[in-house]
């Protein structure tokens, strides 16, 4: 099949949700990977921050085949191995009680959520049920988490959205502001992925963190997009000096199956008992099995070279002076660029891609994710495409 014919049938079949770049994608190696004509191009997007372990990683693949080739799914009404071991190397790297699992980010916050107003509704009773969440986050797209969302543009067309969230400046007067005798959370990211890269001040998260436990308001962290390793911890709660009560994650964590999930403190343990939460699909032995694998993999030295790569990238970027790109910001992994000039980030985010590098954006900037297994030469291959393509514009 020719890239005219597939997309010609994409515009046929296909609900024209996404503004796609003119590029498809076919198969690939790590952070190396060809179209059906056989380009090559240098993978820093991860698919969206969730190819951690890169594309087709031997120990992955064997673990995902191997799995479907014993039972591929089976009921949350039975026990099977694979999510138990998953719920378990989960908890034990990250100091939390216990494990839900889902099958993407905005499934996991609506988790969240639903714990949150369960943990007040059972010790206080009705009208308690709000939660804060920070301007610029992102938090998914059903009708809850798009309300949950910090962000006007995401506030249109779906009306009614649920009620009950409210949205406050990233710092202590900003949430003291919205805050009230009817909140039971707080829901943030530590570094706002979609609003653009925007790491959260380490001050104002840990003053958060004792409001909220004076106030018996639940810390929740959104880590779906932070989460696996992305910015150089396992989860980025672990740079902050906090503990949640309840995280949750998605993106990385099957490096490249649909699952999410959530995390929860010993507190929170008993809040969502029986028939109180349910996913068909939650903690499906394949995905749980890459699960596995992703993390073993990443206890293989990957995850201890995060934040090196980073700052390697980074450093590099910064080095180029390129005219159209402003500062670089983030954490580990997890890189935004500001772009300055005539062309706005969706254009240059564009002529990247078409150059063979493929990237993201973010709020206004450029968005950087590559796989955290990337190697030097393919991270040197993808800076020097950069630069070729940047390096003439204003
Ligand atoms: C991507 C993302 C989501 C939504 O995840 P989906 O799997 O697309 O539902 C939620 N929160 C954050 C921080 C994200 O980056």
């Amino acid at each position: 099949m020719t890239h005219e014919q597939l997309t010609a049938l994409d515009r046929q079949y296909v609900l024209q949700t996404y503004g796609r770049n003119d590029v498809d994608i076919d198969h690939g190696r790590g952070a190396t990977l060809y179209d059906l004509a056989g380009k090559e191009y240098i993978d820093f997007s991860s698919g969206i921050g969730v190819n951690s372990v890169g594309t087709a990683h031997p120990a992955w693949v064997k673990a995902v085949t191997d799995q479907a080739s014993k039972l591929g799914h089976i009921s949350n009404l039975f026990y099977s191995q694979p999510y138990v071991a998953l719920a378990e190397k989960l908890c034990t790297r990250t100091g939390m009680a216990a494990a839900f699992f889902a099958n993407s980010g905005a499934e996991s916050n609506e988790g969240l959520i639903k714990l949150a107003r369960k943990y007040s509704f059972d010790k206080y009773g009705e009208g308690r049920g709000t939660v804060i969440t920070l301007n610029k986050s992102f938090h998914g797209r059903t009708v809850t988490t798009l309300a949950a969302t910090g962000q006007d543009v995401f506030h249109q067309y779906f009306f009614p959205f649920t009620e009950g969230f409210r949205h406050a400046d990233p710092n202590l007067d900003g949430v003291q502001e919205v805050s009230g005798h009817d909140v039971c959370a707080v829901l943030l990211e530590l570094v706002q992925g979609e609003g653009g890269v925007l790491p959260m001040d380490v001050t104002f998260v840990q003053k958060l963190a004792e409001l909220c436990k004076a106030r018996d308001w639940l810390l929740l962290v959104d880590e779906v997009q932070t989460g696996v390793g992305r910015t150089g911890t396992l989860f980025a709660f672990q740079q902050y000096g906090i503990m949640p009560d309840a995280l949750s994650f998605a993106k990385g964590i099957a490096g490249g199956l649909p699952m999410g999930g959530f995390l929860v403190n010993e507190k929170c343990r008993n809040v969502l008992g029986p028939g109180t939460h349910a996913t068909t699909f939650g903690g499906n032995p394949v995905c749980a099995a890459a699960g596995c694998a992703v993390l073993d993999i990443l206890d293989q030295g990957v995850l201890d070279q995060v934040k090196e790569k980073g700052a390697y990238l980074r450093q590099s970027i910064e080095d180029m002076n390129l005219p159209c790109l402003g500062k670089t910001r983030g954490l580990g992994l997890m890189i935004g660029i500001e772009v300055k000039g005539e062309h706005t980030n969706k254009e240059l985010c564009a002529m990247l891609v078409r150059s063979g590098l493929l990237a993201l954006t973010a709020g206004p900037g450029l968005r950087l994710l590559p796989p955290l297994t990337i190697t030097k030469e393919e991270m040197d291959k993808g800076l020097s495409i950069m630069k070729e393509t940047l390096g003439g514009l204003t």
